[in-house]
């Protein structure tokens, strides 16, 4: 049995025994259930899971980014890798949001509902724009690596390779260094997916049984609403794009794409998906590593349609239950706004409520609206979330077999980058031949 299978069958497990558990009252506060089980057992399988994933995210991209960009050596090449894959980004976010107003706006959600006076919620301060820009280039990378802040570890990481390109010659050590080392790390990622199918089973679980289903009922047409527009963009608007801009196939896409979105819909965090969705553009689907080890965190964190989406779709709903009128103007402010928020947050959990406020703070809603969608958010969270990394990789592929830097022959190909346990083997005596490796280099110098 794949890997992915087994994801997935651990999910879907995880979704039975965490809605029995919701559904029975097992998981009341206080019980046995809630206190050793859930808020126990999984929470602590699920966190180091996720920090396992977190763990991989910066050495990753620091040294698969170094590789990259010394895989391209040419300056001109990788502006326009930057460029193309930063405007397909925004493009795709804009199509979102735009796409999910207007389904909800003629869906006509959250008209005549009345809950308005129940609405609680404060907003945590978002970073201004100006910071965002500015925070771009590390005033200490190091801080920057330990704050897990990919913006400046992606320019830092690019200025390396630059400037190894530079040096020349003298870099070679350096360079193969690197590559020995995002071997390595690619390596970890296979260890770690391994564990995946009973991680993930133990995140769903707990998420499911936290899951407030009493506030699914009242906010019945918001998830139906927002869940169908998430699924329009991901198997519409994102296949379509994929299809006119590359002519790869959908069907195969979906394929391959599967196992990222199992972990985004797990971890409901895009950055600590990135290992995973790596992994799955360059050895699934024959994205070469320098353009997929750019375009995949910076799209992870400037990238995301799924968030936009929910923005389109909340800002309709809450509009609509304190009888704002909003008009076009208001709209289209939406859709810059969202745009622009995507750029300045990070992918990580929850973070969409952050933005949403910003936006309604543009455009005049009250900011006490977003209680209202709290309870239901991180089962949105988790399905957006998985659209975010779908969207990043749709990218990573048009850039890739734009500039020539794709493989169709892997990407055609079912079975390429399966996980299977040869990829967990060690050689029988290999650490004979490590140690004899460093005594002869010992030796030599
Ligand atoms: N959790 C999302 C992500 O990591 C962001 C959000 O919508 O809150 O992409």
């Amino acid at each position: 049995m794949s890997l992915t299978m087994k994801v997935v069958i651990g999910m879907g497990l995880g979704i039975v025994l965490g809605l029995f558990f919701n559904l029975s009252g097992l998981n009341a506060d206080g019980s046995f259930v809630n206190t050793y089980i859930v808020d126990g057992v999984f929470h602590v399988i699920g966190k180091m899971f996720v920090n396992a994933l977190k763990m991989l995210v910066v050495p990753l991209v620091l040294f698969s980014l170094i590789c990259g960009v010394c895989g391209i050596g040419n300056l001109n090449t990788l502006g326009r890798v930057g460029s193309k894959s930063f405007a397909l980004y925004m493009l795709t976010t804009a199509i979102a949001i735009t796409i999910a107003m207007t389904i909800a706006l003629t869906t006509g959600i959250g008209e005549g509902m009345n809950l308005a006076g129940t609405a609680n919620f404060t907003a945590k301060e978002a970073p201004p724009l100006t910071d965002v820009f500015i925070n771009i280039i590390p005033s200490n990378p190091v801080k920057s690596m330990a704050n897990g802040d990919m913006l400046p570890l992606i320019f830092f990481s690019i200025l390396i390779g630059i400037s190894m390109l530079m040096v020349g010659k003298k870099a070679k050590g350096f360079i193969e260094g690197a590559e020995i080392a995002n071997e390595i790390m690619m390596k970890m990622v296979n260890i770690i997916m391994a564990a995946a199918p009973y991680a993930v089973f133990a995140l769903i679980a707990k998420s499911m049984a936290n899951l407030g289903l009493e506030l699914l009922g009242q906010l019945v047409g918001y998830v139906l609403v927002l869940v169908g527009a998430l699924f329009v963009h991901l198997f519409v608007t994102l296949m379509l794009i994929l299809k006119m801009f590359s002519g790869l196939s959908p069907r195969l896409f979906l394929k391959k794409i599967r196992s990222a979105q199992v972990f985004a819909f797990s971890t409901a965090s895009s950055n600590a998906t990135i290992p995973v969705t790596l992994r799955a553009v360059t050895e699934r689907m024959g994205v070469n590593n320098s353009v997929a080890s750019f375009t995949v965190p910076f799209g992870a964190t400037i990238n995301m349609d799924g968030t936009a989406i929910m923005q389109g779709v909340a800002t309709v709903f809450i509009a609509n239950i304190y009888s704002a009128d909003l008009g076009t103007a208001e709209y289209i402010t939406v859709i810059l706004m969202s745009v622009l928020a995507s750029i300045g947050t990070a992918g990580v959990p929850g973070v969409g409520l952050i933005m949403l406020s910003m936006v309604f703070a543009q455009v005049g809603l009250p900011i006490e609206g977003i209680g209202l969608i709290l309870g239901v958010d991180r089962l949105m969270d988790m399905i957006r979330t998985a659209v975010n990394v779908s969207g990043d990789a749709v990218v990573s592929t048009i850039v890739a077999k734009s500039e020539g830097k794709f493989d169709v022959d892997v990407y055609s190909d079912l079975d390429a980058g399966i996980v299977t346990n040869d990829d967990l083997h060690v050689d029988q005596g290999v650490e004979q031949e490590l140690a004899e490796a460093i005594i002869n280099t010992q030796n030599r110098s």
